[in-house]
């Protein structure tokens, strides 16, 4: 079998592996000139600034292409549980140190609000019996059929998956802050929490169960060592070529054509890249744009992402490795950023600080950053070009009042990035930061399938397919891929 993968994010490596290990001769084709997608590296005079995902979870999912191979992952990279796994922050200067010891936990919402340490534990029991089901039993499952939907629908009924995780979370607990801070975890795959499906509250147990990791050099490191195996187990992988059509003949896959127009054929193609994309750009648009016309009509895209990395040569011992700020006015900034498609002045951000665990990722005494404010998507019309200096210039003057004084004198290396670069570098519609939103309307048979419809041959894996958004979601994916290719 002759298998080609357009597209190197997480999903597209984990594919091309998991094909690999069955003997398929395996080609991967990336637009960039280098792999990894989301999460590429931007190196700039000795920082390394990991491009995209920083917080790892679920790491038996990346230790298992190694195994494929019979290899270790150790010999490739090294991940680090941490101890802190979010220091959350409330315009009050109210700090919570999340983390997988429930002692402290318990401490620290007693002190804000007593009576939810029962919630709370109650809570975790739940998100316990969504994970069993969500994850354990569905995340690679493949959702290309409606029967397997109906199938699944008492269960997820019982799991109230008709809730979302803010109303789910405050059925439990009483108090605002502590709500907002065990609700957050959609923002990590694109969604709002007060829009998006219960299902994703299997996140709370998910990172319980395996903790949550750093990879020592970055992220981008795990993209290097994957990168190895696939050059060791003689996968072709051809960098800067970007695909811009599939051919197909009788319904049935013949191969792809690229940028300078060369054409390979295949058996199977395995897209990586954005489904909307791949249906508006790269599939003949007469024969299959009709279903997808009607699936673009009722999609809603995740929130855009406005990051801006930066170098420091005064160094900030006090932050931690993860920082989430709330903002005050945090529901109408996510309802401004996801439904008004404005900008908001009030912001809720990340802030990564990789040099906490690593220094190997800044020079000698410098301290090395990311910041990520949730921004509207490109439906949104808005100008990056003017915007994108306004609100750096807006979430620095945030931190330097709250985290890091006197930043800005203290900036030695900086570059941002805006929906516009997910849109034109990535392929991605609208920009959007995570594809489709992880609403129920748009999760399993409702998101888009693994296994194409419209094409015999035609798969998809990453961010807009089942299970969704997310390291262990994109490598999830590629999993159903296995069981059905
Ligand atoms: C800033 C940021 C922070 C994040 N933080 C976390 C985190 O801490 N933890 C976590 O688990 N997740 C995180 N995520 C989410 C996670 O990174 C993504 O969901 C995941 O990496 C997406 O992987 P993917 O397989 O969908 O592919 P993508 O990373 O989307 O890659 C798709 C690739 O396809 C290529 N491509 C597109 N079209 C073509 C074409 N026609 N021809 C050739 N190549 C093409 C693109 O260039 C790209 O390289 C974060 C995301 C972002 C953006």
């Amino acid at each position: 079998m002759n298998s080609i993968i357009i597209g190197s994010g997480f999903g597209g490596i984990a594919a091309a592996l998991r094909l690999r290990a069955k003997k398929h001769k395996v080609t991967l084709i990336e637009k960039q000139h280098d792999l990894g997608g989301r999460a590429r590296v931007f190196k700039k005079n000795g920082f390394i600034f990991d491009g995209g995902p920083t917080v790892i979870t679920a790491p038996y999912l990346i230790n298992e292409l190694f195994e494929l191979f019979n290899k270790k992952p150790e010999n490739y990279i090294k991940l680090k549980p941490l101890n802190t796994w979010y220091r959350f922050i409330f315009e009050d200067k109210t700090k919570f140190d999340y983390s997988g010891n429930d002692g402290q936990i318990k401490k620290q919402i007693e002190k804000i609000n007593n009576h939810d340490v029962k919630g709370y534990e109650e809570l975790i029991k739940f998100t316990k019996k969504i994970f069993d089901k969500g994850f354990a039993e569905l995340a690679d499952v493949s959702f290309d059929k409606p029967y397997m939907m109906v199938k699944q629908l008492p269960s997820l009924l019982k799991l109230k998956s008709y809730r979302s995780v803010y109303s789910l979370v405050s059925s439990y607990i009483k108090n605002e802050k502590l709500r907002r801070i065990l609700s957050m975890h959609p923002l990590l795959v694109g969604g709002n929490p007060f829009t998006t499906t219960s299902i994703y509250g299997l996140i709370l147990y998910l990172e319980k169960k395996w903790g949550v990791y750093y990879s020592m050099g970055g992220t981008g490191n795990i993209i290097k060592g994957l990168e190895k195996l696939m050059e060791e187990e003689k996968i072709e992988i051809i960098k800067g070529r970007e695909v811009i059509s599939i051919a197909t003949l009788n319904n049935k896959i013949q191969g792809v054509k690229l940028d300078n127009q060369k054409e390979i054929s295949a058996d199977n193609v395995v897209c990586n890249a954005d489904p909307p994309a791949v249906y508006e750009k790269l599939l003949n648009k007469k024969k299959f744009g009709s279903l997808f016309t009607l699936k673009k009509k009722r999609m809603q895209y995740s929130m855009g992402l406005f990051v801006y990395y930066f170098g420091t040569k005064k160094i900030y011992n006090d932050v931690e490795h993860h920082t989430i700020i709330f903002g005050d006015k945090y529901k109408e900034h996510l309802e401004d950023i996801f439904d008004k498609k404005k900008l908001n002045d009030d912001i809720s951000y990340y802030l990564h600080r990789p040099t906490a665990t690593d220094k190997s990722m800044a020079p000698k005494n410098h301290d090395c950053f990311y910041v990520l404010v949730p921004v509207p998507n490109n439906q949104s019309g808005i100008d990056w070009s003017i915007e994108g200096n306004k609100i750096k210039n807006l979430v620095i003057d945030k931190m330097e009042k709250s985290l890091l004084p006197n930043l800005r004198e203290n900036i030695v290396e900086d570059f941002y990035l805006t929906p516009d670069y997910f849109e034109k570098e990535l392929n991605t519609k609208y920009g959007s930061g995570f594809s489709i939103q992880p609403k129920f309307s748009q999760s399993a048979y409702f998101r888009f399938h693994n296994k194409s419809e419209v094409c015999d041959g035609l798969y998809f894996v990453g961010a807009g397919t089942h299970p969704g958004a997310g390291v262990p979601g994109v490598l999830s994916s590629a999993k159903v891929l296995d069981k059905i290719l």
